[in-house]
């Protein structure tokens, strides 16, 4: 048998938002056949307990340092605490990590680096990069294809969408990123390629995450993730990882947690209408929501906050506040000075005025919720060789990726901040 834990390659497919039970269901088996094969032909986790909150940005930043958000610093997707806001940015630069990446990594041990719309990847030294970034003032931020190109390796961007010409306004996101994989894998041929599928994602929100329309989006998926596997099917070096960063419930009410906030003064309202900060921050996850102190709050703003608190609990959105010491314990953000846990059925938006409580939400799905809660289980599997087939992993912690992953491409795992344990692949 090759050995190939000293120059191991590996290419890691992250599957926005899939929840295990999804494509392992009886009856969705045959129609996706690449996610249920690869279980076959190696060892999967049978699921994922990530972090909290459960959201694409914190999560994608622990699959590669190993740390939790506490440690990484990306306690959210946003950059910004600021709810009036208009266009609010998002975590996208790799700066903002606090604990070395499986890239930084690779990169010491020379070793070349791809990757392709990773959250939290922008401007890393990664030698072959497209991140996911766009304008936020963009009407539609998945045909911003400027503020991407500007931020990916010179060129490479141009060099990309060329070879996907002909698929342009016939494919969906997640076709095209399959096909980009595939060009930057055969001509660059790095020893570690990163991809992000993001449709399924979207159509769960909209639609719900067992609905037709996110099922036949996961479809992309799958098949992209059939032809990366085929391309490697005759290297025995190269290790194929396909993971997720967080599951999702279907949603039935959306609660506005600010609109109690605004009543009772919490924010300032101007003449005009217009809202702004006063002392407090928010952040909503979808599933949960961050509160923040901007300044230190007075008797009378911690009574107001309270007051708050009430009203959502009276409405039936909330099922627990969770404050510092709980922060902690789950390893989430340090700043915020509580954050509220939804109860379910219930999304938590920034809407500031309306009804506290709306009972036909936009969305109909939703994550961010606690990790422990039945729904947030992210799913990971792994196959290649000197990997054991039909190995179940049992529960295991996101944490552990980033270590495992290290371990295989034969990089020294001591330089990862982690503490978590790699896997027993064999
Ligand atoms: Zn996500």
């Amino acid at each position: 048998m090759i050995k190939p834990s000293q120059s191991g390659r590996l290419i890691v497919l992250s599957v926005d938002g899939l929840r295990p039970d999804i494509y392992r269901a009886a009856e969705q088996r045959l129609r996706f056949p690449n996610l249920n094969a690869l279980e076959k032909l190696g060892a999967s986790a049978e699921s994922v307990e990530t972090i909290y909150p459960s959201t694409t940005y914190p999560a994608h930043a622990t699959m590669v340092t190993g740390v939790p958000p506490r440690t990484h610093g990306i306690y959210s997707h946003l950059a910004s605490l600021d709810p009036t806001e208009k266009a609010r940015p998002w975590s996208w630069f790799a700066a903002a990590l606090r604990a070395p990446a499986l890239w930084d990594v690779a990169r010491a041990s020379r070793r070349r680096t791809a990757s392709l719309s990773w959250p939290v990847s922008a401007g890393a030294a990664i030698d072959h990069s497209i991140p996911e970034i766009w304008n936020p003032t963009a009407p539609d931020p998945h045909s911003d294809f400027e503020t991407p190109a500007r931020h990916s390796t010179p060129g490479l961007f141009g060099e990309v969408a060329k070879r996907l010409a002909s698929l342009r306004g016939k494919a969906d996101p997640d076709k095209l990123r399959g096909e980009a994989a595939l060009y930057l894998w055969n001509q660059y041929r790095p020893d570690l390629l990163l991809v992000h599928f993001v449709w399924y994602d979207a159509k769960a929100h909209s639609f719900g995450p067992a609905s037709a329309e996110a099922l036949t989006a996961l479809e992309s998926a799958d098949e992209a993730i059939g032809k990366i596997r085929d391309a490697i099917s005759t290297d025995p070096a190269t290790a194929l990882v396909v993971l997720s960063d967080h599951g999702f419930l279907p949603v039935e009410k959306e609660a506005a947690p600010l609109v109690a906030f605004v009543q009772n003064g919490l924010f300032a309202r101007g003449a005009d209408g217009s809202f702004s900060l006063r002392r407090l921050g928010t952040v909503s996850a979808g599933g949960s929501l961050a509160v923040y102190w901007l300044e230190r709050p007075s008797a009378d703003d911690r009574r107001r906050l309270e007051a708050a608190m009430d009203q959502l609990q009276a409405a039936g959105a909330v099922q627990e506040i969770i404050g510092r010491e709980k922060l902690e314990v789950l390893q989430a953000d340090p700043d915020a000075e509580l954050m509220i846990e939804a109860a379910p059925g219930f999304t938590f938006s920034e809407r500031m005025e309306g009804p506290l409580v709306n009972n036909s939400p936009r969305d109909r799905g939703t994550h961010g919720y606690l990790p422990s809660r039945v729904g947030m289980e992210a799913m990971f599997t792994i196959v290649g060789c000197d990997i054991a087939a039909r190995k179940n992993l049992g529960r295991i912690s996101i944490q552990q990726i980033a270590p495992t992953l290290a371990k295989i491409m034969g990089l020294p795992a001591d330089i990862l901040a982690s503490e978590a344990k790699p896997l027993d692949l064999r």
